[in-house]
């Protein structure tokens, strides 16, 4: 199986065993195979620093260490979740950390890749968060606290970011259609790849009279969700299948 897998949105989590273990089994019954992996965004529920090296975390970043050390390409890119992934990160799983967006040459074509938040310009507060936890500061300062402070935060953000969700319309969470055209535009790409929103699908369309193509990965729950690349295309899979 040469193919270029990509997943997002597994939202892992201690708590939820069944997930965990999912996902070991993805990693090594199709990850160990893949050209390379790359995970877009939201691997975890919650990241609160490089050096949460809790057993409950440890596990996850010792399964990935395992498969870049079979030799598999690991790319990881930030989430809305897990933004604080850092060099420690990068250096505990062997995995190379992607700027989001992210251009690379997928079998000859170019493609886009970001974790998808975002492209959701309607969701004018989630823009704003966004910005202030981004920020230089924001992050020293919350780095700066202890770890059982940070954990206590990380579940207080996370309540408050769910009943935000709660209070919002289907369509405002959804990608902004100009906002893909524009950053298409800008890097000069017709394909792109995100998660974020939970709504997997292949979106073909016409970028300024030209085919464009926007896959949206799935999130992870009782099953995964999958994009399969390779020479003639890309296919979204479940796993397990
Ligand atoms: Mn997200």
């Amino acid at each position: 199986m040469a193919a270029t897998l990509f997943i997002s949105d597994l939202h892992l989590d201690a708590c939820l065993p069944e997930l965990s273990r999912l996902f070991e089994r993805f990693l090594t019954e199709q990850a160990a195979q893949a050209e390379a992996l790359y995970i877009l965004g939201d691997l975890f529920e919650a990241w609160v620093g490089d050096d949460d090296e809790r057993p409950e975390t440890g596990q996850f970043v010792r399964q990935l260490r395992r498969l870049s050390d079979q030799g598999v390409p690991l790319y990881v890119m930030q989430g809305n979740r897990d933004f604080l992934f850092a060099d420690g990160f990068a250096a505990r799983t062997g995995c190379q950390l992607l700027p989001d967006p992210s251009v690379i040459d997928l079998y000859g074509r170019p493609t886009l890749l970001l974790h998808g938040d975002s492209l959701c310009t309607d969701d004018i507060k989630h823009q704003e968060s966004r910005k202030l936890l981004r920020s230089r500061k924001w992050k020293d300062d919350f780095l700066a606290l202890p770890l059982d402070k940070r954990i206590e935060l990380a579940h207080e953000y996370r309540s408050m970011s769910r009943e935000h969700l709660r209070d919002q319309p289907e369509a405002i969470m959804d990608v902004n259609a100009q906002a893909v055209a524009e950053l298409m535009r800008k890097y000069g790409v017709t394909q792109m790849i995100h998660g974020h929103t939970h709504r997997p699908a292949i979106h073909s369309f016409k970028l300024d009279g030209v085919p464009a193509q926007r896959i949206v990965l799935g999130d992870w729950n009782e099953v995964g969700s999958v994009l399969f690349c390779d020479e003639k295309g890309c296919e979204l899979r479940q796993f397990p299948a």
